[in-house]
């Protein structure tokens, strides 16, 4: 049987970008897609002449589904086409503005990035580590991880970077899963004005990965630390007495770049395979082409590097166009909650891309407080990570964008390593709540069980149906789990996203939610998306996650997680009614959520997205499994709690 998803969610209005950011943008040429169509290999093989190579590709694709080499015989260095080759034309341009906690900076010149990449990497090989080494980067957000990240690619060595936020286990549970023998980390960073320790934290996940064989310590908190004898080395003695010119190694283009472990946000993380010669070219052109990068933009990714989007646009894509960077180290509410905006005030960013976990959180703090501050260097605005609600894509247009700056949906996943459905901001008009259109080259579709195209509006499977340059190559030693996740659906040369979606008349895509969470109602699949979009935009509710509960009679009744404006006081209990019909009235009596169920905060990632598999055990009282990558896991208890006194 077919099954594909119902969409329920009414139309919404349409935005323009304005007429000069149309005339000076980068691409602005609307038969582009179709030009990228007709030829999709010249497509990107005109793209990879952005990229210097030390020498030319025999081919530009190798397909063999689900395998594809990009590029193959052609050699390249990442390092080289982020540092050196800016340092040729403009060694004294501003690479990396770096934001502290404490409110203390840096900034490195791409000459002074570039003589710090390659004396760290002079390091690391005097320490042992040879091309294809696995590095594990346990680092915050601070220089040295940027350099760590760029010196292993300098040297061939391909880099794991693992959240520092995440635990003990988790880090040793990534070290091992790569094999990786080589780990850099610090003493200890701050958080909120905590001091955390670092250390004592790798060194106790490191216990359980005895292969590990030098650990790399940078001082960044000034914290008295145990040395392990042997086995740890401080970062500064490492780049001491080595000089500034480690020749970047010349890479295959199909020689591993990183692994990136995904989010975990459905089940055990995959260690997502990324190779070299693709992955720069992709990353490349869509930091050019949708962030619109010019030579005095200056652009604040917000990701922390230990997610693909501090991989792709805080680091690779951004620096590989020789872009101007801004990296903070911190929290957006410490000292307080204008801390964002007082740092696009104080370097006046221009290019500002963020998650809607942080959107839906501003709006709820109030307008009062971006407010207070100077936003009009802004000029482009991006979103990734979860759909962005319309409710918070307005405000995000209104409050902080001033109804002038675009803003960019960007769809992708950790596997597909660039983004693959945006706007392109000097083209496409927008519609709040979809990521409009495929990025062209990019063949996306919605599918129904047997692989047949979806009517027009309804919802179903997410797919990819051609190979693009930085597709993920494998999972992580195990080969196998990459054919069955992502390849097995309808066939090898089909890629299954995990998510639903739907398909406009004007050709945009809409992200239902992901499809392991797809609601059956009375006969009729809803995802979560909607649902959660039509609840946050009534004017009381700040954010929503809706779930399914198993039931008799219906299949499933829907259970909805609700999180007030702060502004709302005591009245709110007595808004269930009214939010019950509040989602009738937009979307329909079929999406009527059965309970509403008040919280303070959801499961989240450490990336801020709802947890999904973690809500759906709370809401059926199953077994809630592995939290440790849970940004609060009091949570889950609190919830439990006062979804077990609903009955
Ligand atoms: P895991 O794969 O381990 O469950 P994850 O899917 O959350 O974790 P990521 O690769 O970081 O890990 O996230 C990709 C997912 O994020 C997408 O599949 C999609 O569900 C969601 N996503 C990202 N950007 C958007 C967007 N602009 N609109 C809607 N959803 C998005
Ligand atoms: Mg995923």
């Amino acid at each position: 049987m077919t099954e594909t998803i119902e969409s329920l969610l009414k139309e919404q209005q349409e935005f323009q970008p304005p007429e000069d950011f149309v005339k000076n943008a980068n691409m602005n040429d609307p038969h582009i897609y179709e030009k990228a169509e007709a030829d999709i290999e010249g497509f990107w093989e005109g793209l990879a002449e952005n990229i210097d190579w030390f020498k030319k590709w025999d081919t530009v694709l190798d397909w063999q589904p689900p395998h594809a080499k990009w590029f193959n015989g052609g050699k390249l260095n990442a390092s080289y086409n982020c540092l050196d080759r800016h340092v040729l034309k403009h060694g004294d341009k501003t690479a990396l503005i770096w934001e502290g906690e404490m409110e203390n900076s840096e900034t490195y010149t791409y000459k002074e990035l570039r003589d710090a990449t390659a004396r760290f990497a002079a390091g690391l090989k005097e320490l042992g580590v040879k091309k294809g080494d696995v590095v594990t980067i346990y680092l915050p957000m601070i220089p040295e991880a940027v350099i760590a990240m760029l010196a292993c690619a300098r040297i061939g060595a391909p880099h794991s970077v693992v959240f520092a936020g995440f635990s003990s286990e988790a880090l040793a549970q990534r070290v091992e899963d790569a094999h990786s023998r080589f780990v850099i980390t610090c003493n200890g960073y701050f958080h909120k004005g905590n001091l955390i320790q670092q250390k004592e934290r790798a060194d106790k996940g490191l216990e359980n990965a005895p292969a590990v064989e030098k650990v790399i310590v940078v001082d960044h908190a000034a914290n008295v630390i145990p040395m392990k004898k042997e086995r740890d080395v401080w970062w500064n003695d490492v780049i001491h007495n080595m000089d500034s010119e480690c020749e970047p190694e010349p890479m295959d283009s199909e020689d591993i770049l990183f692994i990136m472990y995904t989010s975990g946000t459905t089940g055990r993380p995959k260690g997502v395979v990324h190779t070299t010669g693709g992955y720069m070219v992709g990353t490349h052109v869509t930091s050019n082409w949708i962030f619109d990068l010019k030579d005095d933009d200056i652009f604040w990714c917000t990701a922390d590097i230990g997610w693909i989007t501090g991989h792709s646009y805080l680091v690779y894509g951004p620096l590989s166009n020789g872009a101007t960077i801004v990296m903070h180290e911190g929290a957006p509410d410490y000292p307080d909650k204008g801390r964002f905006w007082d740092i696009v005030e104080k370097y006046g960013v221009t290019i500002f891309y963020t998650a809607p976990t942080a959107i839906r959180t501003f709006m709820k703090w109030g307008d009062e407080i971006p407010e207070k501050y100077d936003l009009s260097s802004l000029r482009l605005l991006g979103s990734v990570g979860e759909p962005i609600n319309p409710k918070a894509w307005l405000w995000y247009y209104e409050i902080i964008g001033k109804s002038k700056c675009p803003i960019v949906d960007t769809w992708w996943q950790t596997e597909t390593g660039m983004i693959m459905i945006s706007p392109l901001p000097g083209i496409t008009t927008m519609k709040p709540g979809t990521a409009t259109r495929p990025f062209p080259g990019i063949k996306a579709n919605i599918l129904d069980d047997e692989g047949n195209e979806v009517p027009m509006g309804s919802g179903g499977y997410l797919a990819l149906q051609n190979p693009w340059p930085s597709m993920i190559r494998t999972i992580n030693g195990d080969e196998q789990r990459f054919i069955d996740t992502y390849w097995s659906k309808w066939g090898t040369d089909t890629y299954l996203a995990g998510d639903g979606a739907r398909k406009d008349e004007d050709g945009n895509f809409w992200i239902l939610g992901r499809l392991d969470d797809v609601i059956k109602v009375s006969g009729h699949r809803l995802g979560t998306m909607e649902i959660e979009s039509a609840l946050v935009s009534h004017p009381s509710v700040a954010e929503a996650a809706v779930d399914g509960k198993v039931d008799e009679i219906k299949g499933e009744v829907i259970y909805a997680y609700v999180i007030l404006d702060s502004s709302c006081g005591d009245s709110c209990s007595l808004l269930e009614d009214e939010l019950k019909q509040h989602v009738v009235d937009e979307i329909g009596p079929i999406a009527r959520p059965k309970k509403i169920i008040f919280t303070e905060e959801l499961p989240k990632t450490r990336s801020g997205k709802i947890m999904r598999r973690v809500l759906k055990a709370i809401t059926n009282g199953t077994e809630i499994g592995d939290i440790s990558t849970l940004q609060d896991p009091a949570v889950v208890e609190d919830l439990k709690r006062k979804v077990n006194e609903i009955g």
